[in-house]
Formats: structure tokens, sequence, C-alpha cells
């Protein structure tokens, strides 16, 4: 995987504000790109021949969108300085705490945020202001990386033809339809009563779901408490309280991942339950507490 040095990434997010230089667009996550000369040209890291672009405007461009005399205007005139906008904050939360949820399972604390079959998908840094960055590797279905997200920076390897990034607010959904991936990863603020509500939501759902989808657990030892509004009831306010006591203040960010990835396993990823391979669903527990490996499945 190449990237431009840090020091060039640095210079060429700064010099278009921390966002898409494109106007209307100012998207926070940025990639490269290569126009005088360009990459199939001559590899090179010159920033003078290079622009950040979100990734949509990046396959614009690739695909000649762009004259260069108009790139160079939007290196010298990017879009967020016209609108007096800094977007470097719009993806990130100092100081919050995450809250992360992903099939069916709550979880606080951890810097790793997915992990699929023992392999880093999403986790998190963290910058000199101790703002939070997103990283992200994503497979292909042979265990290719086709994208990957670094302190916020795309960086691929694939033509962006095969890849749909969708960016707005504080959501973002990348399909690699060819792979037959997805992966969504949605950022809500959150007060500890919207938290407990969200909590006895899932709580909800996971039971029905699991009641409606797995008839063998309703045979088990446990089925008789599953079907019991007053023992969901009971659960839910049990799992709430261990959540809320690992909740310092009042500033919370719930992190909402969902998806369907390849490798090294087909595996389903939903608010309210996952499935790994084809024949095992796993539906999801609710847990909080700090766990190393982030949700895993
Ligand atoms: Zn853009």
């Amino acid at each position: 995987m190449s990237s431009p040095p840090e020091r060039i990434r640095w210079t060429l997010r700064s010099e278009v504000s921390f966002g898409c230089p494109v106007e209307g667009c100012g998207k926070t996550y940025l990639s490269y790109h290569h126009f005088d000369p360009p990459l199939r040209v001559k590899r090179h890291d010159n920033p003078e021949g290079m622009v950040a672009l979100c990734l949509e405007h990046h396959k614009a461009a690739d695909q000649g969108a762009f004259s260069d005399e108009q790139l160079r205007e939007l290196k010298k005139n990017p879009y967020l300085r016209k609108t007096g906008g800094d977007h470097r904050g719009s993806f990130l939360w100092r100081r919050k705490q995450l809250v992360l949820l992903a099939g069916g399972n709550f979880l606080l604390g951890s810097k790793t945020l997915l992990t699929h079959g023992g392999i880093r998908v999403v986790w998190l840094s963290t910058d000199t202001e101790d703002n939070e960055l997103l990283n992200l590797d994503l497979y292909g279905s042979t265990g290719n990386i086709i994208l990957c997200m670094r302190d916020n920076d795309w960086l691929t390897d694939v033509p962006l033809d095969d890849l749909e990034c969708r960016v707005s607010g504080h959501y973002m959904k990348i399909v690699a339809a060819r792979w037959n991936i997805w992966l969504s990863i949605r950022f809500d603020a959150l007060n500890t009563n919207e938290l407990a509500e969200k909590v006895k939501e899932i709580s909800d759902r996971v039971n029905s779901y699991a009641m409606k989808n797995m008839p063998e657990v309703l045979t088990g030892p446990g089925a008789s408490l599953l079907g019991q509004e007053e023992m969901r009831e009971l659960e839910a306010n049990m799992m709430i309280r261990g959540l809320t006591q690992f909740i310092h203040y009042d500033d919370i960010v719930l992190c909402t991942i969902e998806g369907d990835l390849a490798w090294p396993n087909t595996a389903t990823l939903r608010e309210d339950h996952m499935q790994y391979g084809k024949g095992s669903i796993i539906s999801g527990c609710i847990s909080a507490g700090n766990a190393g490996a982030g949700i895993s499945i």
C-alpha cells in the first residue's frame, strides 16, 4: 500500500482546510490525487502536482472530470476557505466517551472497534490534540486489502471505480459491490438518557430477532425467560446500569457499525444481530465494559 509521506499529506490537507476542496463538498475523509504528472506516468510525491480530494471527487478526477488548471484552482481556493469553514472536527470527537454498537453488542472503552476473524477492521488512533482518528482495513474476498484508512486518510490500491463511498454528516458507507462488501459507520451524539433508551430498544430487538430466527434457543433452559416481558425489562435495566457506571459525563458518542464482510469468512453485522459464515447465527448479547478486541465477529 503506497501512500505519500505524512508531511506531504499534512501539507495537502491543510491547504484545502481539511475538507474536500470541490465546490459544495468539504468532506473530511481525504485521499491524494496525483495529476501533474498522473501516477500512471510517473510515481512521485510532489505536493505541487497533487491535491487532497474526497473519494468520490478523486474518482471523478481519475475519470478526467477536472482539468489541471481547475485542480490548481481548487488548491488555491478550496471550498472550505471560501465558506470560512474548517471541517477538521466534523468526524472527530475530543474527550467524548465512545460507546460502540454492533451485532447487538454495546462496548465501551476500546480503541479497537471491530475485528473480523481475529483481524482488525476498524480502530481508532489519537493525534497530538487528543482527537480520535479513524482507521480501517477492508478486505476483498481473497484477503487482499481493497480499501484502507489511516488517521482519517483514505489509501487505496484498487481502481476507485470498484468502490462507492458515501459520506454525509456523521455517516459513512463504503460499498464494494464486486466483492459483495459494504460497511457503514455512524456517529451519534447522545446524553445518558438517550443512551439508556437506545440500549432498551436494541435489547428488545435482539430478543425478538432471537425468537424469530433461533427457535432452538426457545427450547433451551433460558427459553421461558426470553419470552417474559419482565425478564427482558430486568435484563435491559441491568445492562443500562452496567453501561452507565462506566460513563463519567454526559457527552457520549454512539458509534454504530453495520455491514457485510467477505474475508476471512462471510460475515453479516447489523445493529441487533451478527452472523458469521453461512450456517451459524450469533445473536447479539449486550455487554458493557472494556474489551481490547472491540466487537469481534
Ligand atoms: Zn468531494
